[in-house]
């Protein structure tokens, strides 16, 4: 018996009974719970099952923040949950899943799990391959990440239920990983990832034991398969807390598992003071309800790594233009090897690296057809990005207020702003046409490359 309740008030044990906090107790109320949450408890529960509101929502609320979105856990199986109501499916092959439909909503409902362990579902370094037994609600709260998300509110009694000392740790304002860090990494080493999003997204801080693994234990993301590690990152991406994430895994040396050339790129300054531009824009985007595109983001991330390799071939005498895309393409494999960015987002972040030395032909009927272009937004955007940065210098450090006045202008005063036709470089390009020509020193220049994109379109 004392066992037992010692073992209840040690955060991050488990133990077999709920702390059980009623509505005096803590603060959320049922009427922060979204119509079709709160009606699909409702229903579960009139059904003689189990349902709380479980993990992030419930986590989110406690500390006065408004959650995305609302999953249910219940001890009903899929098979169960799903003839009671409408519009439900069952989703999902590694672990099963209902989705039910309730008005505009989405509501995934999860039966109780338990964590299995034992090799026969494991890895070699320990990282669980199945996560699919049903269990009771204690080895439900047991098998998640950190105490904070396994947490359990029940609408129609407003109680907070607590198997691991959760509520403590909300209050203290601290993650902690439940059981043995080390043991819950090797099983899943995402959870490292997770732990510097949410410390960052939270605003709390990652407890010292289980902090102190992660620099050894790193290495083990490369493990993870990439496309899990691409919706992570796109995860602390869009979070609408990137730069303060990005902060966070670079800490604790994470980031080599995601974006190993970030290292090299944070090293000039100039480079550091884009990605932190553009992640700072990204979240006030967010922050504004403003959408963000992923491909945007890995555009920006590995600009510099693409204008290093870019600017060394334009010195060693090499043509801008094919100099830029063997440049992007190098920088995407590399990116590759260990974060897979998937192919519909390549060919969105080339677009907007490839648009960039268009924006300095300023001339003719160029500009016009830029505005046109599918995506001259994110490429200004991107613009826009690189003139705050610092990185065009003399003459081009104006380019993207330019721009920005070329758009706002009607069609007098654009005219009145074109450049003035650089006749030889016209002549040039006649003679140029249709026959190879070897470069020339004073056109390694971009404005030479997006002349040979132009007529490549
Ligand atoms: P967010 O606010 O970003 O959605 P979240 O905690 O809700 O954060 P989800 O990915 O939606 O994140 O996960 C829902 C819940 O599932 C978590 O709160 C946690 O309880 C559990 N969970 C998610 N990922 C893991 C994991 N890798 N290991 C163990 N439990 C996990
Ligand atoms: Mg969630």
């Amino acid at each position: 018996m004392i066992r037992r309740l010692l073992a209840r008030l040690v955060p991050g044990r488990i133990a077999a009974e709920p702390r059980i906090y009623g509505p005096g107790a803590h603060p959320v109320r049922r009427t922060q719970i979204s119509r079709g949450a709160q009606d699909v408890v409702r229903k579960l529960q009139q059904a003689g099952f189990k349902a709380f509101i479980v993990g992030g929502a419930v986590r989110d609320l406690l500390l006065g923040i408004t959650p995305k979105d609302f999953d249910l856990a219940t001890n009903a199986t899929p098979e169960q949950i799903k003839p009671l109501f409408r519009r439900a499916f069952i989703i999902g092959r590694r672990f099963r899943l209902v989705h039910v439909l309730a008005g505009a909503e989405t509501i995934e409902v999860a039966t109780f799990r338990s964590r299995q362990t034992g090799d026969d579902i494991a890895d070699e370094h320990g990282r669980l391959l199945s996560d699919n037994v049903f269990g009771t609600q204690a080895q439900d709260a047991a098998r998640r990440d950190f105490t904070i998300n396994a947490l359990y509110f029940d609408p129609t009694t407003e109680e907070v239920w607590d198997y691991v000392g959760g509520v403590a740790d909300i209050k203290a304002r601290r993650l902690r990983l439940i059981g043995d860090p080390v043991t819950r990494y090797r099983e899943d080493p995402v959870r490292m990832l997770r732990g510097a999003r949410l410390a960052a997204k939270l605003g709390i801080s990652i407890e010292k034991k289980t902090a102190a693994p992660i620099p050894v234990l790193a290495p083990l993301i490369h493990n993870v398969p990439p496309a899990r590690l691409f919706d992570e990152m796109e995860k602390i991406l869009l979070s609408g807390h990137a730069a303060e994430s990005v902060k966070s895994l670079r800490r604790h040396g994470l980031h080599h598992g995601m974006l190993p050339l970030l290292d090299v790129i944070l090293e000039q300054p100039l480079g550091q003071r884009f990605v932190d531009l553009a992640l700072a824009n990204t979240d006030q985007r967010v922050s504004e309800g403003k959408s963000v595109t992923p491909a945007f983001l890995f555009a920006s991330l590995l600009w510099h790594e693409v204008l290093a390799s870019w600017n060394a071939a334009r010195q060693r005498g090499e043509r801008p233009t094919p100099a830029l895309f063997d440049a992007m393409d190098r920088v995407l494999e590399q990116q590759a090897e260990r974060l897979a960015i998937p192919r519909r987002f390549e060919a969105t972040i080339k677009e907007i690296w490839a648009l960039q030395p268009r924006f300095e032909l300023r001339a003719g009927q160029r500009p016009f057809r830029l505005l046109e272009h599918p995506r001259f937004r994110a490429a200004y955007d991107f613009l826009v990005l690189r003139c705050e940065s610092g990185e065009l210098q003399g003459e081009l450090a104006g380019l993207a207020d330019w721009w920005t006045k070329f758009q706002d202008a009607d069609t007098a005063e654009r005219e009145r702003m074109l450049k003035p036709d650089e006749a030889p470089k016209k002549r040039r390009r006649s003679r140029s046409r249709g026959r190879k020509r070897e470069p020339a020193p004073d056109e390694a220049s971009a404005g030479a490359a997006a002349e040979g994109e132009e007529s490549a379109e």
